[in-house]
């Protein structure tokens, strides 16, 4: 690297990453390869983690802040990972200190893993010097996991495949939500699973709630260019919802106090345990957050709005 490149590369960079919500989430069969073909429809949320990176002669990680006990501070942890993708892949050393700030809830269904891992690529890429596009970092994204090129994306967009193949979508305005938290995190593959046994169950002649509709989310879409939150909220759908609350049942009830709260509509964000509420402005966003709060049903509960920016570099020095 010569002395004119080293003066324009920071030192210490921070990216800022938002979590997501499922506004639609169609899952198919399992497919060969043990995944399920999804469509679903993101939206990236003002609740955000932010990953700063600063050199080092080692690989290392901290996080701190919401849930840190949980996140694992070795390869395993996916910031760790993607800085070890990134460096194969740019032939460097894989070296730097990596802290984490987490916002997004750990095991809550809003990819907070993957908010890290998107937010690692990004900042590790400028740390490094690397001089890689838009459409090879998504690729390296994808083979971190299903979510993370939304979390370098943002906005709202369209998923198929196992989530990681996007098309942007034409959203007006903004949806303000309500998110409670759960006091313990719900294992995705374990969710997927309970989802397999409950549909095996229906097909031996048993009942599968929530799960009768079929179509895909063409209404929505179409919602969502209006911008109206009344006309989106009853569009909302998760199928993985039934799986979730047959593992956590308490859940029915947050769903329930949320609605009785005024929200329009609540839903289980992805493979849960967040409840995500659709309200129809900011005002009423806070007076449900504000009643949800005393309900009792939640371990916290947060306002947020979207769609926000996906990774994004707010800081370098
Ligand atoms: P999904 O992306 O499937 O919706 P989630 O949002 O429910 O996942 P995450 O917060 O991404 O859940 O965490 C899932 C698991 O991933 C955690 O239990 C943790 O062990 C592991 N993990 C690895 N790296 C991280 C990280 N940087 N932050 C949070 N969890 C991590």
């Amino acid at each position: 690297m010569s002395p004119a490149s080293l003066s324009v590369v920071p030192d210490r960079i921070t990216v800022r990453v938002p979590a997501k919500v499922n506004l639609y989430l169609g899952v198919g069969p399992l497919r060969d390869d043990g995944y399920h073909e999804l469509t679903t429809v993101f939206q990236a949320l003002s609740l955000h983690d932010d990953v700063t990176v600063s050199r080092s002669a080692e690989l290392q990680v901290v996080t701190r802040g919401d849930g840190a006990a949980d996140v694992p501070a070795d390869a395993s942890n996916l910031a760790m990972r993607a800085a070890e993708l990134l460096a194969d892949w740019a032939g460097v050393p894989a070296s730097a200190d990596i802290a984490i700030d987490k916002t997004i809830p750990v095991a809550g269904g809003m990819a907070g893993g993957s908010a890290d891992g998107a937010g690692a690529l990004v900042a590790l890429a400028r740390l490094w010097d690397i001089d890689i596009d838009r459409e090879s970092l998504a690729e390296l994204a994808a083979d971190l996991g299903s979510d993370v090129p939304f979390a370098l994306h943002g906005g709202t967009a369209l998923g198929t495949g196992r989530g990681e193949k996007l098309m942007p979508i034409l959203s007006r305005g903004e949806c303000h939500w309500v998110l409670a938290l759960a006091k313990q995190g719900l294992s995705t593959p374990t969710v997927f699973r309970e989802l397999d046994r409950l549909r095996e169950n229906r097909s031996n002649g048993g009942e599968l709630d929530g799960d009768a509709e079929t179509g895909g989310p063409d209404e929505l879409l179409q919602a969502l260019t209006s911008g109206d939150p009344t006309t989106i909220a009853p569009l909302l759908r998760n199928d993985l919802q039934p799986a979730a609350l047959s593992l956590a049942p308490a859940l029915r009830r947050t769903l329930r106090a949320g609605l009785d709260a005024g929200a329009l509509n609540g839903i289980v964000s992805g493979s849960g345990p967040t409840c995500a509420f659709l309200c129809a402005d900011e005002v009423d966003a806070v007076n449900v957050a504000a009643e949800l709060s005393g309900a009792g049903v939640a371990r916290a509960v947060r306002t947020a709005s979207g769609p926000v920016p996906g990774a994004r570099i707010i800081d370098a020095d």
